[in-house]
């Protein structure tokens, strides 16, 4: 690890001061730390970010309030993950370590919750620290003075909490976006301890399947059509088999009834008729989806006021074949797009509270996801791939006086880095086995010399969706992928082929490119003591 000699400065700081006074004169100086997180939100729906929907996502306003946190501060224009799927990219962040190395691979694990974390640090030095919102480690938090978390996944409609004080389920009434928003200004209102610095996970679980909207954004898109990718249409040709093996497709595998809520709450569609929508996939029956029983009659009757018309012109259309697929683009993704508002809506309430009650100018805001998502890129929903949509995500940080507004970083970042940068912007010296590096010179503004020139990716294909185990490289242009389990490689020119549609890793013309991908494939894994 280099770019650990910040605390040389505080050390300097030390002389003649007893560790009493240091203790208060490092307080004075430790910024409050507001982290909103996000679920699965796509750069590709983040109107800052430059993608094929960008103008879509603005003109409707779908994101201003985190559009803000960019303009004013610094947005990462080449964010990754090191493993894109929900609890690992979480394990990730708090420990600061690839999944290997914290022993969360996949949903479905136990996080260690013994093990270092990033808010048992900053505990430990005096921050008063708190999670709200979506979890998804398997084991209830460490680290953190207060919790008000969803077990699992959770739910958008009047959804159940996990706090420290209950220790058991609480329905809350209401949407779960603006619960979290409101419990996240309701801690900085009332359970905030004034004499310490706060760290503040306000983590939202919108916008994640099943993309249930909130009634005031039912009409949002209406009349309107989300613009399509040009690989919908996908058939993976070029590549190894590996890409047409999954079961992520909206042709063949998205829900019929729960994704694209064909079915309204109390459920009209036979079952037999379900599953002829929703070929490869074994439906719930839609009578016992959660989501809906738990919905109260006025939100059921606002429900049925959107869908049920919206279904049967869908019926009366008796669409096939592609006629089919785009119709279910176009329901999931303004369902997706709806669910992002929603949270907007949250992320602005929460920074309008830090600016009317001054903490503005003493909080870095970070924005992230916990990946990117398909939105219908190679005819795909979900995450999990090494591909550029999944592998990808959103990372946007305000550091008042620090950052410079409008900034566009285009380092390669990756969410271990996340951990130590927080440290470090506070100066705490992260544990030298921490794997990220600090982001606080990109933040400043200043690139080091030796910054990273390429990032690891792991995957554990133990999760639904078919999707095979890989790893591998990605620098600024190039790509490889190593399905190990098949001992197939796919390598991608990204400047040539940015929709990774034609693996170049039996050109010819790319051998030398192979083979040094394949050394610096080699070297991350010696680096991150991968095997
Ligand atoms: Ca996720």
């Amino acid at each position: 690890m280099n770019r650990r000699d910040f605390l040389k400065g505080i050390g300097v700081l030390s002389i003649g001061l007893s560790s009493c006074q240091l203790l208060e004169k490092k307080r004075a100086k430790q910024p409050n730390i507001l982290f909103i997180f996000s679920d699965d939100h796509s750069l590709q729906t983040l109107g800052a970010y430059e993608s094929r929907m960008q103008d879509f996502i603005k003109k409707h306003r779908i994101t201003p309030n985190i559009d803000k946190i960019a303009s004013e501060g610094v947005l990462f224009e080449n964010s990754f993950v090191g493993n894109s799927i929900c609890g690992p990219s979480r394990a990730s962040i708090l420990t600061g370590k690839h999944s290997h190395i914290n022993g969360f691979t996949g949903n479905g694990d136990q996080f260690d919750a013994n093990q270092w974390t990033v808010a048992k640090e900053l505990q430990k030095e005096n921050y008063q620290t708190a999670v709200i919102g979506k979890w998804h480690l398997g084991s209830l938090p460490t680290g953190f003075d207060d919790y008000n978390v969803l077990p699992g996944q959770g739910m958008y409609y009047n959804p159940d909490f996990i706090s420290k004080d209950s220790r058991e389920l609480v329905r809350k009434q209401g949407y779960c976006s603006d619960i979290i928003g409101d419990m996240t200004i309701e801690w900085l209102d009332k359970k905030r301890d004034k004499s310490k610095s706060f760290f503040l996970c306000s983590w939202h679980k919108a916008p994640h399947r099943t993309w249930m909207p909130h009634p005031r954004y039912f009409n949002l898109l209406d009349g309107v059509d989300v613009p399509e990718p040009e690989n919908l249409f996908d058939d993976y040709e070029g590549r190894t088999s590996s890409a047409s093996l999954q079961e992520m497709t909206i042709r063949d595998h998205i829900n019929i009834s729960t994704d694209v809520k064909v079915t309204p709450p109390v459920a009209t569609t036979p079952l037999e008729k379900i599953r002829e929508l929703t070929p490869r996939t074994k439906s719930k029956d839609p009578v016992t989806f959660d989501e809906f029983k738990r919905m109260t009659t006025e939100q059921k009757k606002a429900w049925d006021k959107y869908y049920v018309p919206r279904n049967e012109k869908f019926r009366a259309k008796n669409l096939k074949g592609k006629e089919l697929t785009k119709w279910k683009y176009q329901a999931y993704l303004k369902d997706y797009i709806k669910c992002i508002k929603a949270m907007d809506d949250n992320v602005g309430k929460v920074l309008a509270y830090l600016k009317e009650n001054d903490l503005e100018k003493d909080t870095i805001v970070i924005y992230s996801s916990d990946q990117g998502f398909y939105n219908g890129e190679h005819g795909w929903y979900d995450k999990r791939w090494m591909y550029e949509e999944s592998l990808r995500n959103p990372l946007i940080v305000k550091w008042p006086k620090v950052t410079k507004p409008g900034t566009r970083c285009k380092e390669m970042v990756q969410n271990i880095d996340y951990a130590p940068t927080i440290l470090d912007a506070v100066g705490i010296q992260p544990p030298k086995e921490i794997q990220g590096e600090s982001l606080v010179p990109l933040l400043k503004g200043k690139i080091p010399e030796d910054w990273r020139k390429s990032i690891l990716y792991t995957y554990y294909g133990k999760d639904i969706h078919a999707v095979i185990s890989h790893r591998g490289v990605r620098t600024q242009r190039y790509k490889l992928i190593e399905f190990f389990t098949k001992n197939e490689w796919e390598l991608y020119d990204l400047k040539k082929d940015p929709l990774e549609m034609h693996s170049e890793y039996d050109n010819p013309d790319y051998q030398s490119i192979v083979s040094d991908m394949k050394q610096e494939l080699k070297k991350l894994k010696t680096d991150y003591q991968l095997e």
